[in-house]
């Protein structure tokens, strides 16, 4: 696409983090649906080398502005360049653990940086926006699943930096009801496009349970541990709601064809509505994959709760969306992609 000129019927999306796990993934499917995509990344959790892959899996170049969401002079270059209709903003910090230690530069990054987006949208006139939101703002819900009126909470920097975007584009609305607001509500992303060449790439040692069982199978960590066994769940380790991530880039896909329909802020959980265990995710990775994941069950992670999984059926009705591919698929894709990157993106 070349700067200024819209040739295709179909809008031109930015996509604020775009070189990160999930914006990859969704950038496939916006170009493979006919739109054009602009990626917006300051690549301070990714690199270039996720862009140069999905340019070979949709086979053209994608426009790339590497610059950052709390600089209003990088957003302008943007929206001064292209003609973009829609944002969908994927940009932001996500490590719970660094949020309790850096609090300030979490709400730096990621609420200031969406303040910050949102004003240049404004003087853009560009008044659409998807935003990752994520299932940890229902804090520790009374009961499973979780629907989207369930109370919020949050018990940690990043997740309160969740809350506190939702609202501050709740308000935008209120004060202007031209804009259009989709808060996605993620449950557990993993897997990875099945080219195998696109993926989750930790920096470090992984956070999440799907990287550190890979990294385990690879033989780049020795054991997983399991944090906790004595949860009132079916076998005493932790349940979420895994959810693949080009199902969850599908859902995007949908919130944007649905956007002009909506005249309220949207608020929609993306999950599939089933909730696994640690145990059920390492016995089903060792099938899908052929290899051992040596564990060891350790004590509970602080802050961690015991079930979580979404009620997605409020996502069928307004987004006509569902996700469809199961826990089999969930970790063949996630090993396709580890095995063939035993080190991500770093040759
Ligand atoms: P990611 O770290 O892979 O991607 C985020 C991208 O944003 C990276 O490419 C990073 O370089 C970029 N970025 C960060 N700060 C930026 C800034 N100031 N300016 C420009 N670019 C910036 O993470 P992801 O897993 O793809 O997550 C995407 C979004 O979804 C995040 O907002 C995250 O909080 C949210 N989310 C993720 C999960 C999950 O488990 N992965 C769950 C719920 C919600
Ligand atoms: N988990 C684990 N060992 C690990 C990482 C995670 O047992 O090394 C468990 C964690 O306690 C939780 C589940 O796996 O029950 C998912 O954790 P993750 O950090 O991936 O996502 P969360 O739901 O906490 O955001």
């Amino acid at each position: 696409m070349s700067p200024s000129t819209t040739h295709h019927p179909l809008s031109t999306i930015l996509v604020t983090g775009g070189a990160g796990y999930i914006g990859s993934h969704t950038v496939i499917l916006l170009i493979e649906a006919g739109y054009d995509v602009v990626v917006f990344d300051n690549f301070c959790n990714s690199s270039r080398e996720s862009i140069k892959r999905v340019e070979k899996i949709v086979g053209k170049p994608i426009s790339v502005i590497e610059g950052d969401i709390r600089n209003r002079n990088d957003l302008r270059l943007a929206f001064n360049t292209y003609a973009v209709d829609t944002v969908i903003h994927f940009a932001g910090l996500k490590a719970v653990g660094e949020s309790v230690e850096q609090p300030l530069r979490y709400y730096d990054n990621n609420v200031y940086g969406t303040v910050a987006l949102c004003e240049v949208m404004q003087e853009a006139g560009c008044k659409s926006i998807i935003f990752s939101s994520s299932a940890t703002v229902y804090g520790d819900p009374a009961t499973t699943p979780i629907t989207e009126d369930f109370p919020t909470s949050a018990t940690n920097p990043y997740g309160r930096s969740k809350l506190f975007i939702e609202e501050i584009l709740r308000d935008l609305y209120i004060s202007d009801h031209d804009w259009k607001v989709v808060l996605l509500r993620y449950f557990n992303p993993v897997g990875a496009h099945p080219s195998g060449t696109i993926g989750e790439d930790p920096n470090g040692i992984p956070n999440n349970l799907m990287p550190f069982i890979t990294q385990t199978a690879v033989g780049k960590l020795s054991c997983l541990s399991v944090f906790g066994d004595d949860y009132d769940t079916h076998d005493g380790t932790g349940v979420r709601d895994y959810i693949h991530v080009m199902d969850l880039a599908a859902g995007h896909v949908k919130a944007l064809e649905k956007l002009p329909l909506f005249h309220e802020v949207m608020t929609i959980n993306l999950g599939t509505g089933t909730g696994y265990s640690v145990l059920d995710m390492v016995k089903a990775f060792e099938k899908a994959s052929g290899k051992e994941v040596p564990y060891c069950i350790a004590p509970r992670r602080a802050g961690d709760i015991a079930k979580c999984y979404a009620d997605p059926s409020y996502a069928k009705k307004v987004l006509d969306w569902k996700a469809s591919k199961d826990i089999e698929e969930m970790c063949e894709d996630s090993w396709r992609w580890q095995s063939n990157n035993p080190n991500g993106y770093t040759a």
